[in-house]
């Protein structure tokens, strides 16, 4: 498998801004520096879609410069600042977190939980860094803001009807998302989009980790609220895992190389608490995914 994309070793794939220029850089073994391709400034806005791009084509990256950048002089991006399209999502996705909102989400929802995954999406424009504020919308628009700690798929090789054992074939990479949510207008609007699209409301990085270097299937996510251990979930406990969620979300609709599926939250958000507990200003929520790091966003 190692090499079906890249022909350097496997790695990890930061955007950043040094110096007042974005570049995409490839992250040390130690995680402490970045050194960045050779990119066009064009090329370095589509942060690592360009790379992805390349490397599902079987040609070679392009080159590293010569010098690395320490990453305490960088302001890390999501590895995708700007995906080319929605970002796919799943809802529902760890059984222990369908049990704890089936009196609230998922109350209306006659579906056989084991039948068809719950697929939404969220706007790109809603993406921002791994470090980033995340803007609390206001009181008059929801007072119910959530966190989903989520680990993220990056779609190498695209393709429509890809079955589930093709699939893995198709992952170019995983990264970490923050699936931020306002329950009360997610509920309100029986479609989930509106309710996961406000603005900045999709905390995403540190980077993107490739394939050949982790297996998202055996991972384990956490989040944190102030510091307070509130999500610990391991990826083997998905309703629907990694190769399902990819062979149904393309039955019928091309995937194209950078499309990025969140694969679904553990149990543990604030809703599902008794009484819930939902994010004030000031709050902050670390989630971390064993193999790829952590991110960590204040909310304002
Ligand atoms: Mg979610």
């Amino acid at each position: 498998m190692i090499g079906r994309f890249l022909t350097e070793s496997p790695m990890r794939i930061a955007t950043f801004v040094h110096q007042g220029k974005r570049c995409v850089g490839q992250v040390s073994a130690d995680g402490q520096r970045l050194t960045p391709f050779v990119l066009t400034p064009e090329q370095a806005q589509g942060g690592a879609q360009p790379l992805i791009e390349v490397a599902v084509q079987g040609q070679p990256l392009p080159a590293l410069q010569a010098s690395a950048v320490p990453l305490s002089e960088v302001q890390l991006l999501a590895p995708l600042p700007l995906p080319r399209r929605n970002v796919w999502c799943v809802g529902r996705n760890y059984h222990a977190h369908a049990k704890e909102l089936s009196a609230s989400v998922f109350k209306n929802s006659n579906a056989d939980p084991q039948a068809w995954p719950i697929v939404f999406t969220k706007v790109p424009e809603c993406v921002v860094g791994p470090a980033d504020e995340v803007r609390l919308p206001g009181a008059a628009i929801s007072e119910q803001i959530d966190y989903e700690a989520e680990l993220a798929v990056v779609i190498g090789q695209g393709g429509k009807n890809i079955t589930q054992a093709d699939a893995m074939k198709h992952v170019f990479g995983y990264t970490i998302v923050n699936d931020v949510t306002a329950r009360d207008v997610q509920m309100r609007h029986q479609q989930w989009d509106m309710g996961k699209s406000f603005d900045t409301f999709c905390p995403m990085g540190p980077w993107l980790v490739t394939a050949d270097e982790m297996d998202g299937r055996k991972t384990r996510v956490r989040c944190w609220v102030n510091g307070e251990l509130r999500q610990d979930g391991p990826t083997e406990n998905m309703i629907f895992d990694i190769p399902t969620l990819i062979e149904t979300i393309s039955r019928g609709i091309t995937l194209y190389p950078g499309d990025i599926i969140a694969t679904g939250t553990p149990a543990g958000v604030g809703m599902g608490l008794n009484p819930p507990r939902y994010i004030a200003a000031g709050d902050v929520i670390r989630v971390e995914i064993d193999g790829i790091g952590r991110i960590e966003n204040r909310f304002v």
